[in-house]
């Protein structure tokens, strides 16, 4: 078969220059497009030495238009607005959409919903294979154990991350609410301070921790009468994202339309 031909949407970000090197590194892909902000400085440089390598011969562009309709699929990894005008985009093109954005609300799931009428949606707060293992861990565990063991769902990241709780967080608590057959939207508490009064039985607790350069640092903790279980993930590169953003393009290439999570995949999916 041909190389998927891939696009990066937010070219310039963090996660855009680790998705044009695991684009340029792995088997199977080729760059075909790079996709910025109106106004961004990086707007007519070349997408890999943006991205600290060679010259790809792909030119940043910030009209997504022509992009969309000469690719098989685009990564996104930007901002909610931004990915719910690229999913109408995809559905348009019918072509495969990565999304990796997390601090996307209700509204902006449902928005991006109609998509998956026409465009292959992947959309995962973690895309590395590790974080997914845990998640399905965490819901084994949260099954196991009643509520006698609170669950606290901890993160860390960089100082300049935007949303809080992560993503990931939201996917292990998630994770978690599914395991003990809760609502985690009624179940979960996001703040502490002040007088709080003793902890409710059965919530979700998440702590946010921000600071330097951390990648990103999950713990679920079980804590029970005398016990605690800890299940943890260290991520020591953004690479693991990308190339999970990568493998997840390729497996939704020939699915039917849909909207589908790493677990779908991975073959997580209990
Ligand atoms: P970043 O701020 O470094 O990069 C975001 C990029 O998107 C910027 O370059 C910005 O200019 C661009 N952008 C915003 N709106 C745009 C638009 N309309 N058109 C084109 N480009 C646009 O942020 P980052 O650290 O790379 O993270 C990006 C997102 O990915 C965040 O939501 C973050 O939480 C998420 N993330 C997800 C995973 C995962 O595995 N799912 C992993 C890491 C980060």
């Amino acid at each position: 078969m041909s190389a998927m031909r891939l696009a990066v949407v937010g070219a310039a970000g963090r996660m855009g220059g680790a998705l044009v090197r695991a684009i340029a590194d792995m088997d199977g892909v080729e760059l075909a497009g790079a996709v910025e902000r109106e106004g961004a400085p990086a707007l007519g440089q070349d997408a890999g030495v943006l991205a600290g390598l060679q010259p790809l011969g792909v030119q940043v562009t910030d009209d997504p238009l022509p992009v969309f309709s000469a690719c098989d699929g685009v990564l996104d990894f930007t901002a909610p607005a931004a990915t719910r005008a690229f999913a109408e985009l995809a559905a348009q093109a019918r072509i495969v959409h990565v999304i990796g954005t997390t601090g996307m609300s209700d509204e902006d799931v449902e928005a991006i919903r109609p998509a998956a009428r026409h465009a292959r949606l992947v959309k995962s707060g973690n895309m590395s294979l590790g974080v997914n293992l845990l998640a399905a861990l965490v819901r084994r565990a949260a099954a196991a154990l009643d509520e006698d063991f609170d669950i606290e769902v901890l993160e860390m990241h960089h100082r300049n991350k935007v949303d809080a709780p992560s993503g990931t967080a939201l996917l292990l608590g998630e994770a978690a609410a599914e395991g003990r057959e809760i609502d985690l939207a009624s179940r979960s508490v996001r703040q502490r301070d002040g007088i709080t009064g003793p902890r409710p039985r059965g919530d979700i607790g998440f702590a946010t921790l921000r600071g330097g350069t951390v990648i990103g640092d999950h713990s679920v903790l079980f804590s029970g009468p005398l016990e605690t279980i800890t299940l943890s993930h260290h991520a020591q590169d953004r690479q693991i994202f990308a190339r999970g953003a990568v493998k997840a393009a390729l497996w939704a290439r020939d699915r039917k339309p849909g909207l589908y999570s790493m677990d779908d995949v991975l073959g997580l999916a209990d």
